[in-house]
């Protein structure tokens, strides 16, 4: 059978292809960024740069945001901004998209890989704080890794697939062990725990608008945060570290991670319609969820009672036992037809660079990575299509 091509951006949904997750530009894109290139104000500040700043940080309920050129740049600079140092360990799960490893890497501190709960697939807190009470020590007021003998000085906490991690267990636990926290919520934008919206609790968390997530700006990201300090710095950072206006004085190391006036015009647009994203991703989610619920040996995504999930990316577990075909012959099966699903990642700590960080029991994470399938969830996806894509889960075994 031929492998019919995946739509390409901008043409409606044919029937032809079924992608997993694409943006939505349906407002008033055009016409901010059309602003911009009228104005001249194309590049690193701008009104719309001022305002996406002003709108993230009122949505989130932080005192502070700060944009940047992408997601990976936001954890760096979050990172940087809280003080993590080489040789610090911070605590991140198995199970999530590398990025905020990297960043942990890019300060030269070092990650320790927590595994994920079973329910809901977010870093579990029990497991955090069983490494802390039975792996860490209390010396000359700082906690100490036994094993590596550095010391762990914060946690990473990563809302992965939309769902909100448990943040009050991380807090407290953070609070008990005075550890930093900082909250990736790249795929969590939107999602509330217990009624507030993720980023803010964290001191300080990162947010992208990359091109798949909720929102997008082509790509982007922020940092969000209470601390006056910590938002000025973040600032600064990503502005080379320039000292003064008109001399070129720089008192540290300095990034060009700003995002450009275009891409905030694009960003205050979308984030218009965020609600309106989240909506469509919570009733393509009851959609997969009231058929997929009764097929033997799938497993649907489930949102916590304490939780609001935005569903960013709808992801079932394929259990290959009782479907009778494992979820990257799943995967196969949809490709031959059209239709683009996705693995979730490989847990990091199978990855080469950090094959010699340490893990703490992280059963979990590699069960999730050889069951879970990620399926065509854009906010635009058409009941047509989905019901294909049912169809085919619904017959492929
Ligand atoms: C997308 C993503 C990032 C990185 O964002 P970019 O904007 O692509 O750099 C970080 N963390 C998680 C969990 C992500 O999904």
């Amino acid at each position: 059978m031929a492998v019919p091509e995946p739509n390409a951006p901008g043409t409606p949904f044919t029937g032809a292809g079924i992608p997993l997750c694409e943006p939505a530009i349906r407002g008033n894109e055009w016409r901010y960024i059309k602003e911009c290139l009228d104005t001249n104000w194309v590049s690193s500040v701008g009104s719309f740069v001022d305002r996406l700043e002003r709108e993230l940080a009122a949505l989130i309920g932080t005192q502070h945001a700060v944009v940047m050129v992408s997601g990976t740049a936001a954890l760096h600079i979050a990172l940087l901004v809280a003080g993590v140092q080489p040789d610090d360990e911070v605590l991140v799960p198995a199970l999530t998209f590398i990025a905020p490893v990297n960043a942990i890497r890019y300060v030269g501190a070092w990650p320790v890989f927590m595994d994920v709960d079973t329910q809901f697939w977010q870093i579990d807190p029990q497991k955090v704080q069983g490494f802390l009470k039975h792996e860490c020590v209390w010396r000359n007021g700082a906690l100490w890794n036994r094993s590596s003998g550095r010391r762990v000085h914060a946690i990473l906490p990563v809302h992965i697939l939309g769902h909100p991690v448990d943040m009050d267990a991380i807090t407290e636990i953070a609070r008990q062990y005075e550890l930093i926290v900082i909250e990736d919520a790249a795929e969590g934008l939107g999602a509330r725990c217990r009624g507030r919206m993720v980023g803010c609790f964290g001191n300080v968390a990162a947010l992208s608008f990359n091109g798949n997530k909720i929102i997008t700006t082509g790509g982007g990201g922020a940092i969000l945060t209470n601390n006056e300090a910590w938002a000025r710095k973040a600032k600064y950072l990503s502005t080379q570290a320039k000292d003064d206006a008109v001399e070129y004085i720089h008192q540290e190391i300095g990034y060009n991670y700003r995002l450009s006036n275009i891409q905030a015009a694009f960003g205050v647009a979308q984030l218009e319609q965020l609600e309106r994203h989240i909506a469509a991703k919570r009733r393509i989610a009851r959609a997969y969820k009231d058929v997929l619920t009764d097929c033997s040996g799938i497993r649907c995504m489930s949102e916590a009672s304490w939780a609001y999930s935005t569903f960013w990316m709808y992801t079932i577990l394929v259990l290959e036992a009782q479907y009778g075909m494992s979820s990257r012959g799943l995967l196969r099966e949809l490709g031959l037809v059209g239709i683009t699903a996705r693995p979730l990642w490989r847990p990091i700590p199978e990855s080469p660079p950090y094959r010699n960080c340490q893990s703490y029991h992280c059963e979990v994470a590699q069960r999730l990575s050889r069951d879970a399938l990620s399926l065509p969830c854009s906010v635009g996806l058409e009941p047509a299509a989905q019901q294909r894509v049912i169809e085919v889960i619904l017959s492929a075994k």
